[in-house]
């Protein structure tokens, strides 16, 4: 009675399926790692799950690479999915980083390993490890393009010729990813001293991040907000001078309301408006000065660390973190592994962009 009932559990665990555990000794063609991945609505996650995909099967490893179309159900199922198939490893880019906790328990009692890809799974204990860029930087490069595109400051950090003052408007990611709160808050502690000053000011008065946020960074969510912010905010003939934006899709969507709204057509300049990921789409509107910046993210960087860790807890060591006190998810510090980031303005795209391959010549000219 008992034995059985044992067995069955843990075949139900997943270790019956050969996931989790005594990895060490096996070939690496014989251990499979699950990679779960947000949405390929946007076209960094395509480039992460393909880097990360190959990192790996240099390695030897067989891979299991999913994508969730943004919907929180489908990524729990797919985790589930590949814990009772037995996946040795799991490397999850959450759509909402609260939402996994019962996956992340199975994971658990089936020994698997769990690497938190990017964005920081929170509410459980069972987040091995973190790979991700660091976060509150993005954050802080965000502002400072916003202040070095409208002139108050040169790229070296020193003062620049604009005096301002300037009126702004801000726009922040999804509420439910925690980065997004990273990313404002560098961005806001970098701007505070201008707001202070006086030398910002946001128009619509909207400067609370539930106020800013972009559900699912939707770029069509965004495009709604920037419409309606021009309607209520500048139909008394003000402009706007910069719009701070934490990714190139809601950048995209700033845009297109501002154009339609006869931004960028004669004297009726375009404010500065930021961005992040080095989306194609977004590096030809810089290379065609439409839209400022952005910050770019090496994902080949990210995917070879998460690689580098996956096998660390294969041969049963643990990976080596360079943050151990940053990433705190309610009820861990979770060990990290940062990667640096660049910012991207027009002159920036050939030496960092094209010359290290991310996109050649072509792709930055054709905007795809
Ligand atoms: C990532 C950003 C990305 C955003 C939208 C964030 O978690 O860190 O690079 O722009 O999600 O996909």
């Amino acid at each position: 009675g008992s034995a059985v009932l044992a067995l069955s559990i843990a075949a139900c665990s997943g270790e019956g399926a050969g996931g989790g555990g005594d990895t060490a000794d096996k070939k690496p063609t014989d251990l499979t790692i699950g990679v779960s991945m947000p949405t390929q609505t946007s076209e960094r996650w395509i480039a992460d799950g393909n880097s990360v995909k190959e990192k790996l099967q240099a390695k030897g490893y067989k891979v299991d690479l999913q994508y969730a179309g943004d919907e929180i159900p489908t990524q729990s199922q797919q985790i589930d999915q590949m814990i009772t198939q037995g996946a040795d490893v799991l490397i999850i880019a959450a759509i909402d980083g609260t939402a996994l906790t019962g996956q992340l328990q199975a994971a658990a009692q089936a020994k698997i390993p769990v690497i938190s890809y990017d964005r920081l799974i929170l509410g459980s204990p069972n987040v091995d490890f973190y790979v991700s860029f660091d976060n509150y930087k993005v954050g802080v490069a965000q502002a400072t393009a916003l202040l070095v595109g409208l002139g108050l400051q040169n790229k070296d950090g020193s003062k620049g010729t604009a005096t301002g003052p300037f009126t702004i408007e801000l726009f922040a990611g999804s509420l439910d990813d925690n980065n997004t709160q990273y990313f404002f808050g560098g961005a806001m502690d970098t701007l505070k001293p201008f707001f202070d000053n006086g030398t910002l000011k946001v128009k619509s008065g909207q400067t609370k991040i539930e106020q800013i946020a972009t559900l699912r960074w939707q770029q069509g969510v965004a495009q709604t907000r920037m419409e309606d912010l021009l309607t209520s905010s500048y139909n008394d003939g003000s402009t706007v001078d910069g719009v701070l934006s934490p990714y190139d899709g809601i950048s995209r969507g700033i845009i297109t309301a501002l154009q339609n709204a006869g931004y960028g057509k004669g004297k009726k300049k375009l404010p500065v408006v930021t961005g992040q990921d080095a989306e194609i789409a977004s590096i030809k509107l810089i290379n065609d000065g439409v839209q400022s910046s952005t910050v770019f993210k090496d994902t080949r960087l990210l995917a070879e660390q998460a690689a580098i860790a996956a096998e660390a807890f294969l041969q049963d060591k643990e990976p080596q973190a360079n943050d151990t006190t940053t990433y705190n998810n309610k009820v861990k510090v979770v060990p990290a592994y940062l990667l640096p980031i660049q910012t991207v303005f027009k002159d920036d795209i050939k030496p960092v962009l094209v010359d290290s391959g991310y996109w050649t010549a072509e792709e930055v000219a054709a905007g795809q």
